[in-house]
């Protein structure tokens, strides 16, 4: 796997998350070697469901498009 911003090696690492639980806990994430940009699997998990609203969203402008109808513009 290629880091999300430098595209440099990602390996695995142990992480300790000492902020978003009432106790210490070790999970299990990736860091790039060469940036030190660090994807965890809430990070992941999140990137994904970004994606997948992003892209039903453009596939929904399309459909209207294509319907001769124009999408609803964002306020
Ligand atoms: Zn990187």
């Amino acid at each position: 796997m290629t880091c999300t911003r430098c595209s440099g090696l990602m390996v695995v690492d142990h992480l300790l998350d000492m902020q978003e639980s009432s106790i210490p806990m070790w999970m299990r994430g990736l860091r790039c070697v060469t940036c030190g940009n660090i994807e965890d699997p809430l990070i992941h998990h999140h990137r994904i469901v970004q994606r997948a609203r992003r892209t039903n969203r453009l596939a929904t402008r399309l459909a209207l498009t294509k319907k001769g109808l124009r999408p609803a513009q964002a306020a």
